[in-house]
């Protein structure tokens, strides 16, 4: 199947060969026929796999008729960085449809997306909070909204968004076309799927399966030997782009620094740092600059790069889909990777789980020179704590941040302030509250 068979506007067709792409990818195959019909879409499918042309060609072609100059097309997505990308693909596959595109979310200075809303845009790509900030103000208009795209569904009911979206939902038109993207089917996402799509079509393509070119292991330490054993697989393994999961920003925070202590070219990505410095860590990544990027799962997913040659899971997912998500970072487009599981004996029923929904034993690998039997020193009691996440609290660290109510009448909104990764479900009742995880299944691999 090529492009020319959708019949895309010839400025967004030069645009698509411009930008390099050649074929459809699955979801583009199913999906761009579907939205040109203006027909309601659930998307089943995760980042990587070309999602985000796949509405952004039909809304573009939609969108070089009718009016200028108002709002027509809105799409919502749970991350800044997220945002950033989807309006990037709308800029570079719209370059001359002369259709403007702004993006909306916390965190940044909210006189810039005022002036460029009231000076008229036909795309807005945002985050719920700060949306939300702009409809209560009065600075934005969405009387004129016939496409609504929600994107990374999961991910935003994951993030505590639900009730956003649902008050976001009662300030726009109904009479109007709904896509909902989500890499997984959650009940609370079928529910609102149900809720919000008149008689959609379900595009899906495979994402219950980590892709077979990623190798995956598990290795059982004790939780205040990981960053040596990091360290030293780290020495061993010939790696090229290494992204690095912790459950927590400061987890995230605190290896990337001892990362660096040791020598490696490593970044953190987190939602404590400031939009600039995020941006530079993402980029510094994907540019080779860093070698190394250390995230929460909410920082990281969504992001889209390619070249990544090993996962370390330095901290276990709470569900197989999330590690599904994550160890589907490297390996992409039929390279190899690796993933690398650091696993503690808390993880126990966590490691169960995954391999029953793989319906594969991970393989269990020790470090052959490495010393498992250091006790935990008696300081770094931090670190060596079952890591936990707040339950969302995204105001008051919001307002923490926050550039100044003296500058900024609206409250900054991005991810940083949500939790990382899903709540603790399908974790051992047992991980946040023992003292001390005890360490016994060192053997397991030999
Ligand atoms: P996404 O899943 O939307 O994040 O897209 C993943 C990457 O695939 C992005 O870098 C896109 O530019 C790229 N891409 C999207 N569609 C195509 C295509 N048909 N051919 C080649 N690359 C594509």
């Amino acid at each position: 199947m090529e492009f020319q068979e959708f019949n895309l506007h010839p400025v967004i067709a030069a645009s698509i060969k411009e930008a390099g792409y050649v074929t459809p990818t699955p979801i583009q195959q199913q999906a761009i026929p579907t939205v040109m019909q203006g027909r309601d879409v659930m998307g089943l499918a995760q980042t990587g796999t070309g999602k985000t042309a796949a509405f952004a060609l039909p809304i573009l072609h939609r969108l070089m008729e009718g009016p200028r100059g108002r709002v027509r097309a809105l799409i919502v997505a749970p991350t800044r960085e997220l945002a950033e990308q989807i309006h990037e693909a709308f800029v570079t596959l719209g370059k001359q449809t002369r259709l403007k595109s702004v993006t909306v979310y916390g965190g940044v200075n909210v006189n810039p997306q005022i002036h460029a809303l009231r000076t008229g845009v036909e795309i807005v790509v945002a985050c719920p909070g700060r949306l939300l900030d702009h409809i209560g103000q009065g600075t934005i208009d969405l009387s004129g909204l016939e496409v609504l795209v929600l994107d990374e569904a999961d991910q935003m009911f994951d993030m505590g968004f639900l009730p956003d979206i649902r008050r976001i939902l009662g300030h726009i038109p109904a009479k109007r076309q709904t896509l909902l993207f989500s890499a997984t089917m959650p009940p609370g996402i079928n529910k609102l799927a149900q809720e919000i799509l008149t008689n959609p079509v379900t595009v899906q393509v495979g994402n219950t399966a980590p892709p077979v070119t990623v190798s995956h292991a598990l290795y059982p330490v004790e939780q205040h030997l990981k960053t040596a054993l990091l360290l030293e697989l780290l020495q061993h393994t010939d790696t090229d782009s290494v992204l690095i999961f912790t459950r927590t920003k400061h987890r995230a925070k605190r290896l990337g620094e001892q990362l660096e202590k040791a020598g490696y070219k490593a970044a953190s990505l987190q939602g404590n740092l400031s939009q600039n410095r995020r941006q530079a860590a993402l980029d510094g990544f994907r540019d080779g600059t860093y070698q190394i990027l250390v995230a929460t799962d909410i920082a990281a997913r969504g992001i889209d790069v390619s070249q990544i040659s090993h996962v370390v899971n330095y901290d276990i997912p709470d569900t197989p889909e999330a590690y599904i998500h994550r160890i589907g970072r490297t390996g992409r487009a039929a390279k190899s990777g690796d993933a690398f599981t650091m696993v503690c004996s808390e993880d126990a029923i966590m490691v169960r789980t995954i391999e029953k929904k793989l319906g594969a034993t991970l393989e269990r690998r020790t470090i052959d020179d490495f010393d498992y039997t250091i006790p935990a020193p008696k300081k770094d009691a931090e670190f060596a704590r079952p890591p936990r996440e707040p339950r969302p609290t995204r105001k008051p660290a919001a307002a923490k941040r926050s550039p100044g109510p003296s500058i900024n009448p609206f409250k900054t909104d991005h991810p940083g302030t949500k939790p990382a990764g899903r709540p603790q479900q399908g974790r051992p009742a047992a991980a946040g509250g023992a003292t001390k995880p005890v360490f016994n299944s060192s053997r397991r691999g030999k």
